[in-house]
């Protein structure tokens, strides 16, 4: 690539939570950050605000990633962008984050439609981001996939949900093994429980929650989307290139035993 242009990455459902923190921490390693969203638009300028703020570089991309044509509508959107902000469409980092992240429950509760949409926004969805993006991404670039700690630890009324993190940890192997000889690494980074929105409500309404979850770790705080951005951050530098295919656990040693 022409050594003036900056590094570009994708990282999906950055409008909160990880996704955000992840967006903020590579624009401040200077990329320029193509910030998805799936419906809440006002949330996504809010994160390229913050990280203009801190002056970086970002625009907002929505799309809802249920569906097939919202994947493509992302690519689109994504390479447009790309050429508007950094100088031509290539992307160097893209980072899957966006999922839906309540599962329907335990195995009896499950119900066809919330398995077939859980599947397709945290599986389906990356899987045909990586075919249609594979053609702009740089060699030499990154693909970070989010899991979950919930592959190694078994939550009953999260089967669903882990099945489809687990399924993304099969993709990670496999397509790092596709893309190497191009440079590129693909790795995840499975967080344990992090204090984005639904956990700080939840740790306001259950006021034991934070002492348990601590007492669950090997780390004695509550996890923070910093400590997952940063990770993903090292895998996306010049320093994470002999990494790949591999799993890594960031959830401050959520139950070690
Ligand atoms: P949030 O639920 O806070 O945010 C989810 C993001 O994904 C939002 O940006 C949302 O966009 C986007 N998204 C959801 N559904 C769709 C869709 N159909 N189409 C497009 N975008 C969509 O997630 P977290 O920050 O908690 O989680 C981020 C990642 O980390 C996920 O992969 C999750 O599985 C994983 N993880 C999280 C843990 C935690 O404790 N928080 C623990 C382990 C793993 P919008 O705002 O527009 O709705």
């Amino acid at each position: 690539r022409g050594s003036r242009l900056p590094r570009t990455a994708l990282v999906t459902g950055a409008s909160r939570g990880i996704g955000r923190a992840i967006a903020r921490r590579l624009a401040r390693d200077g990329m320029v950050v193509a910030v998805h969203y799936g419906a809440d638009a006002a949330a996504a300028q809010e994160t390229v605000e913050l990280i203009a703020a801190e002056g970086g570089r970002a625009f907002a991309v929505g799309a809802d990633l249920a569906s097939h044509e919202g994947v493509l509508a992302l690519v689109e959107g994504v390479r447009a962008g790309l050429a508007a902000h950094a100088g031509d469409g290539g992307l160097d980092v893209l980072v899957n984050n966006a999922a839906v992240t309540t599962s329907g429950g335990h195995l009896q509760e499950e119900t066809v439609e919330a398995f077939d949409r859980l599947f397709a926004v945290n599986v389906r969805a990356p899987f045909f981001l990586v075919q249609q993006l594979l053609p702009v991404l740089r060699d030499g670039g990154a693909i970070v996939n989010i899991g979950s700690a919930v592959t190694r630890i078994s939550l009953a009324d999260e089967l669903a949900y882990a099945m489809t993190k687990g399924a993304m940890e099969t993709f990670t192997r496999t397509l790092a093994n596709v893309v190497g000889t191009r440079r590129i690494t693909v790795n995840t980074v499975a967080p344990g429980p992090t204090q984005t929105a639904s956990l700080t409500a939840a740790m306001a309404a259950v006021p034991q929650l934070e002492e348990l979850l601590i007492a669950g770790q090997a780390l004695p705080w509550v996890g923070q989307p910093e400590d997952i951005a940063d990770p993903v951050a090292f895998l996306a530098s010049p320093a994470g290139r002999w990494i790949t295919g591999t799993v890594v656990d960031a959830s401050g040693g959520t139950y070690l035993g």
